[in-house]
């Protein structure tokens, strides 16, 4: 599929599956619970694209470098108390989704159950990379918004990740469900 906002590097296709034979000894689980199985690799998904989403920690990097060799008004900007204060948010944005990240992960490793933790984790990284992203690009100014600089990327790449392997909307049902044991979807 062509025309996207961000992933460019990433080819984007639709599967359709019509009447599809499948002979016994090519089956995958048993028959019928393919709904479930197909649900359960989401939760695994769901931790990959937190990490994903964690990655953006890149932003902040970038945003570090620019903000001490930038200068206005005789200073680097990152001795502005604004700056710092969007530098100081994106750190702890990233640093909470990645700690919701490594217990998701480690539950999952334990052989625990794992889907709240996957969810929640999936949700804030995701919802977090986005913010910080916007940051970065406040941090670089009008630079930010010109594809020479890596942050309008990670500003587009981000925007994807509330969207798959479950939207941000999706998580808050799932997690909802968790807390009260009724399903709203
Ligand atoms: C670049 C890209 C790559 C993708 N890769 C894959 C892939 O590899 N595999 C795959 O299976 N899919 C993939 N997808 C599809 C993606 O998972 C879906 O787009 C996503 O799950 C949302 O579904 P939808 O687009 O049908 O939106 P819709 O379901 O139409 O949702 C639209 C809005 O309504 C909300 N909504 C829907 N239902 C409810 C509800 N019950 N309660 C509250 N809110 C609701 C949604 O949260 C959203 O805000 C990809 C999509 C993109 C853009």
């Amino acid at each position: 599929m062509k025309g996207k906002l961000g992933l460019k590097a990433a080819d984007t296709g639709m599967v359709f599956l019509d009447g599809v034979r499948v002979p016994k000894g090519r089956v995958l689980g048993r028959e019928g619970e393919g709904f479930r199985i197909a649900l359960s690799t989401l939760d695994t998904g769901r931790i990959s694209l937190a990490a994903g989403a964690v990655a953006h920690a890149t932003a902040l990097d970038l945003s570090l470098a620019y903000a001490k060799e930038r200068r206005q008004f005789g200073k680097p900007i990152a001795q502005f108390q604004l700056v710092q204060e969007h530098l100081a948010a994106m750190k702890l944005d990233l640093e909470a989704a990645r700690l919701l990240t490594y217990r998701a992960a480690w539950k999952k490793a334990k052989g625990e159950a794992y889907t709240l933790e996957a969810s929640l984790a999936k949700l804030f990284a995701s919802e977090a990379a986005n913010r910080v992203a916007y940051r970065a690009i406040q941090v670089h100014g009008g630079y930010g918004f010109f594809e020479e600089y890596e942050v309008a990327r990670l500003y587009r790449d981000a925007r994807i990740l509330t969207l798959y392997e479950g939207t941000s909307e999706v998580q808050k049902l799932i997690i909802g469900a968790h807390l009260t044991g009724m399903r709203a979807f």
